[in-house]
């Protein structure tokens, strides 16, 4: 047995600390409250992983005379001695430095409305270097210590990979290419570059369900046949796959998909911690796939789709699904103005505010809040209902509301406010949309029936910012609630429409 050496126990004692931080980092992003404490874990667990990779893997060079037969079998060798390969350093550093520039120059730049789609990014790259690195593991399994080295008596030496790691090798380039051929397409989806209408190919469901077979069993091929058909069109069919996979899902069931491609972005990096033995890896990858499988069910759960039907793609995408329609400005619906919402407001004795992703256009947030205050200061109770959808991400809402401050308490979950609206005076729709339209309780044929929304039309009165009464939400569905008696809708960009508010208030 192989005694373990002071560098090893080392790396094995800093990737353990490594994993401590991230489920620290995973506990403390549970709440508001605790997430930049969260956050921090993160990066002092990363910062760790990283450094002891690169101690513990320091690229060395043998310097002295070795001799070679013509196969290039090392057949006699000199005195020999290791020294840094410091060409080798310098490139790592070089890309290590120039990923570092990218991300912070993306990191500073991205709005927030656009982080799905940068998500949807990271996950594409995750993806993309699962299958790099198993295809320079195939191609070269003596490096990565995967293989035996087998000198026939006729013919060149060959490497036979070790059965354990085809079978990691196998899953890692089948998951890292679904993961991202699947990303490349939300990203798309989401950056707008391609339409958001499910795209329904006839006979998906058998077609994507032969492929998925074809790659389990190709895998299974794989661990008795190592020839690179076999591990070629693995590849190719798991590219294929993933992008069958998210074609066909539009509208407002994205976040479930971008939530299910973290997911497998985890368990890609854990495939390629085992063909690379780091432990580290593993950990962080088993550690991102299961919380963001836990994340797609609880965001199943919210959205009334069911789990099982997301694993296997094409979900909220049946024929029905694509339909639905741009507002009818021809239908009758009332305009107000600041002053007017500004009167209402202050008059009533609770008012509820809903925020959606016009507000985080807008950055309407900070005045919203001031506008708040101001009512509260009329003594108006104010709170603030949140959809698990809201925005463009999960917790988006969240994140734009803590950073105005707004009181945790004040701020309530789908399910804890939604019998309250009966009994309130004004619903406060500011940039929201989807999240309020009752088709997804009433029209079968929507794109979003079933997925809860919020009762913001039984309110006495609904106050809607909107900028135009063409726009649509994400899902591009008319919603009834701009026609209804008791709505009136206040045409404006979100945070010039709240500043004129507060105005008024004054
Ligand atoms: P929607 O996308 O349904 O609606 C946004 C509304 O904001 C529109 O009515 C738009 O109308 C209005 N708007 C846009 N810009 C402004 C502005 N500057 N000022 C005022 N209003 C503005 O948003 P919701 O938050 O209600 O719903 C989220 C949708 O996004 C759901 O369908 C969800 O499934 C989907 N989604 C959610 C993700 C998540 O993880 N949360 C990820 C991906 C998608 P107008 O143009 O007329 O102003």
């Amino acid at each position: 047995m192989e005694h373990a050496t002071a560098g090893s126990s080392f790396a094995a004692l800093a990737y353990l600390i490594a994993g401590v931080c991230f489920i620290l980092a995973l506990r403390g992003l549970s709440s508001p409250t605790s997430s930049q404490r969260g956050n921090r874990f993160g990066m002092i667990g990363m910062t760790i992983a990283v450094v002891t990779t690169l101690v513990t893997h320091v690229p060395l060079q043998a310097v002295g005379l070795v001799l070679t037969d013509p196969s290039g079998v090392v057949a006699s060798t000199g005195p020999l001695f290791e020294r840094i390969d410091w060409l080798t350093v310098l490139e790592i550093l070089a890309a290590i430095g120039i990923g570092a520039v990218i991300g912070i120059s993306t990191a500073r730049r991205i709005a927030m409305t656009a982080m799905p789609q940068l998500v949807a990014a990271f996950h594409s790259l995750v993806g993309l270097a699962a299958v790099l690195v198993a295809a320079a593991a195939y191609l070269n399994p003596s490096a990565f210590g995967i293989a035996d080295l087998v000198v026939p008596l006729i013919g060149p030496p060959f490497a036979v990979i070790h059965q354990v790691s085809r079978i990691e090798m196998g899953l890692g380039v089948a998951i890292g290419a679904i993961t991202f051929s699947g990303s490349v397409i939300a990203f798309l989806k989401l950056n707008g570059n391609m339409g958001g209408k499910p795209i329904l190919l006839p006979g998906r469901h058998v077609l994507n369900l032969g492929v998925l077979a074809a790659i389990l069993l190709l895998v299974a091929y794989f661990t008795q046949d190592q020839s690179p058909w076999v591990f070629w069109t693995i590849t190719a069919l798991s590219f294929a796959i993933g992008f069958l996979l998210i074609i066909p899902i539009g509208g407002a069931d994205m976040p479930v998909v971008v939530s299910m491609l973290n997911s497998y972005s985890g368990w890609a990096a854990a495939a390629m911690g085992f063909t690379l033995h780091n432990s580290a890896m593993i950990i962080t990858g088993a550690l991102v796939g299961s919380s963001g499988a836990i994340l797609s069910y609880i965001m199943c759960r919210a959205m009334n789709r069911s789990f099982l039907s997301v694993i296997a793609g094409g979900f909220g995408a049946d024929s029905g699904g694509a339909s639905g329609g741009a507002a009818q400005v021809d239908r009758p619906w009332k305009r107000g103005s600041a002053e007017d919402a500004a009167f209402l407001m202050s008059q009533a004795e609770q008012v509820v505010i809903v925020p959606g992703y016009g507000m985080a256009v807008a950055q309407a947030q900070h005045v919203l809040r001031e506008m708040a205050d101001k009512l509260k200061a009329h003594g108006v109770r104010v709170k603030y209902a949140i959809h698990p959808v809201a925005g463009r991400m999960p917790g988006h809402m969240n994140v734009l509301l803590a950073e105005a401050n707004v009181p945790y308490d004040e701020v309530f979950e789908l399910e804890d406010i939604n019998a309250e609206f009966a009994q309130t005076d004004v619903a406060f729709v500011i940039g929201a949309n989807d999240v309020t339209n009752p088709a997804a309780k009433t029209d079968k044929s929507s794109p979003i029936y079933g997925m809860p929304v919020l009762d913001v039309e039984k309110a006495k009165t609904v106050l809607f910012v909107k900028r135009s009464m063409g726009g649509v939400g994400y899902a591009g569905v008319d919603n009834d609630v701009f026609y209804r008696d008791n709505t009136m809708m206040l045409l404006a960009d979100a945070k010039k429409m709240v500043e004129d508010i507060v105005k008024s208030l004054d």
